[in-house]
């Protein structure tokens, strides 16, 4: 099979790039207390956009996953994990070594936003795909100005939807 190639520059398996430090105790991307990781590069770019300074796929900062996963490590009374972009689904290969490593080792729920649709992903498959097997939850498809709706949940427009997964499959909507 074709080895995967991420478009961000450097991202691989050992490497993610960021667009800001990982946080922690966020109350705002997810039920419960979560880390919050905040990759670098999108190329949907949404009319909108509140983070546009995460578009640029060769901005940021480089880093090892094995970093990444050490700090996680490190952050106490974390219930979850969140990937915020940014697009996550553009390092595929490094957000699913590092969702595999929170949840086996630290019992963590994983959740990831996405300007991809779910259908697409899954259709896509390979690397974006096993990713999203990992997932508790998908925040998806692109945010879009005219369906903004600030008393949301967790998104910003009417047409992204909270998908709660079990093994790649939709167990329910919010
Ligand atoms: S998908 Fe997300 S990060 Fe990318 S342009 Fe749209 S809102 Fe911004």
């Amino acid at each position: 099979m074709e080895e995967y190639k991420s478009p961000v520059l450097g991202s691989d398996k050992e490497h993610i790039r960021l667009s800001g430090p990982t946080e922690s105790d966020n109350i705002v991307n997810g039920y419960g207390l979560r880390a919050v990781i905040w990759t670098q590069g999108c190329f949907t770019h949404c009319p909108g956009c509140q983070n546009p300074e995460t578009w640029d796929p060769e901005a940021g900062v480089l880093v090892s996953v094995e970093d990444v996963k050490k700090e996680l490590a490190g952050l106490k009374g974390q219930t979850g994990l969140t990937f915020c972009g940014g697009e996550p689904f553009n390092q595929p290969e490094a957000c699913l070594e590092i969702a595999r490593y929170v949840k086996k080792e630290l019992g963590w729920n994983v959740w990831s936003f996405s300007g991809f649709t779910y259908e697409k992903i899954k259709k896509r498959g390979g690397k974006q795909w096993e990713f999203l097997k990992e997932l508790d939850a998908l925040i998806d498809g692109p945010f879009i100005l005219s369906q903004r709706d600030l008393t949301l949940k967790f998104r910003g427009s009417k047409n992204q939807r909270l998908l709660h997964l079990k093994d790649g499959e939709i167990t329910k909507v919010e």
